[in-house]
């Protein structure tokens, strides 16, 4: 037999000077078998100094607004002020629309219009629940953001001691090998002259990691100026860039001049095209005729660019995941890749409203394909 169950009473605190009310409430949620436990009050200032003692025995407070002393929004008012982590609902008379809107803006969670008749008592313990449940969600979802906030603080901070207090030992390493290879040519012999070579490989290597990293973890942070600037502009400052690796493998660049003006982040997306062409470049090998071309279609409200290649191709069933973070598909024997240039093209593409894929067939090469919204 499938065990009886049960759910904890509702714990209510009720702020009502008036008897017949108190009564009247007390009776709504016995007709209603909602299990609850009600401790009443018939002073604000009694349930105030009960609250301020303990808040945890209660998971909601009732307040009547009018009540001798301390008014129930004043007594509202207090709650907030003083941080007393539990959702408020108040009581108000017919008429009192504004009073409610008044509570509303101080803080309170909802509030209920007492009508003349007993119509409204029949909605208290449906609505009641619902108001913790509510207030539940929204502290979870603050603590939620309490939390991310803290840990991008932390990712702040940590991509400010990479970038400062890696990057210098780096350098001295960089420095240090490089004399070494200058002035001891003679006595390393070949071997120790090849040790140092690796050695400067591999901190190439590290450095390019670092400031991938950091480029990560900058993306989306910094907020740069959106503009309308010309793509051609964009890809042919690339391709400048890199001529002399295209050259180098005898690569046919196709660029044509009829690419749109885009309203982006120029810096950003000269990286994106920089990742898309440096990949392209280096997973060429030994093709035939090795071509790379870049193009531009209008599609429903978007650019999509897209770079093309007839190098090495990927499987199907990589597509996906060679945008994750440090995916790297084979031991690639070159010190470029980090496996976080395409994470860069998507967190990048993505914070233009864009989005990025790729199609592509071993041996046949790959077309890399990404959207930027067009605007105006
Ligand atoms: P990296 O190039 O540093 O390895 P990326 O994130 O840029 O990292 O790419 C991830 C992987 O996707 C690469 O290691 C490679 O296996 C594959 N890849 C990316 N671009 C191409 C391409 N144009 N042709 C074939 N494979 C590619």
């Amino acid at each position: 037999m499938d065990p009886v169950k049960t759910s904890s009473p509702l714990r209510i605190l009720l702020v009502e000077d008036d008897e017949h009310d108190r009564l009247a409430f007390r009776l709504a949620f016995q007709k209603s078998q909602v299990s609850c436990e009600i401790t009443e009050y018939i002073r604000a200032e009694e349930a105030l100094e009960q609250l301020r003692a303990d808040a945890s025995s209660f998971d909601l407070v009732v307040i009547d607004h009018a009540l001798p002393g301390m008014s129930g929004l004043d007594l509202s008012k207090k709650l907030v002020d003083e941080k007393i982590p539990l959702p408020l609902v108040i009581l108000t008379g017919r008429g009192s629309q504004q009073l409610a809107v008044e509570a509303l803006k101080a803080g309170v969670d909802d509030y209920i219009i007492k009508e003349p008749g007993p119509a409204y008592l029949d909605l208290l313990p449906l609505v009641l629940p619902e108001v913790v449940r509510k207030h539940g969600d929204r502290l979870a979802r603050k603590q939620v953001e309490g939390k991310l906030r803290k840990t991008n603080e932390e990712l702040k901070y940590f991509a400010h001691v990479v970038s400062h207090d890696l990057k210098a030992p780096i350098t001295h390493i960089q420095g240090f090998s490089s004399l070494l290879l200058e002035k001891y040519q003679e006595k390393l012999g070949e071997n120790g002259r090849r040790c140092l070579e690796r050695i400067e490989s591999n901190v190439r290597r590290m450095e390019l990691l670092i400031s991938d990293l950091l480029a990560l973890s900058s993306i989306g942070r910094v907020v740069s100026a959106f503009k309308y600037v010309s793509s051609l502009e964009i890809v042919r400052n690339v391709t400048s860039d890199l001529e002399d690796r295209v050259n180098q493998k005898g690569i046919e660049l196709v660029v044509p001049d009829n690419l749109p003006t885009i309203y982006c982040d120029g810096n950003r997306i000269y990286q994106v095209f920089e990742n898309l062409l440096v990949n392209a470049n280096k997973f060429m090998r030994e093709t035939q005729n090795p071509r790379i071309e870049i193009g531009c279609e209008d599609k429903e409200g978007f650019h999509q660019f897209y770079v093309r290649d007839n190098g090495i191709g990927i499987d199907p069933k990589h597509h996906r995941e060679i945008f994750e973070r440090f995916h790297r598909l084979r031991q690639i024997e070159d010190e470029e890749g980090t496996g976080l240039g395409l994470a860069i093209v998507e967190r990048i593409v993505n914070n233009h409203g864009g989005r990025v894929w790729v199609e592509s067939e071993p041996g046949i090469g790959s077309r890399f394909y990404f959207t930027i919204p067009s605007v105006g």
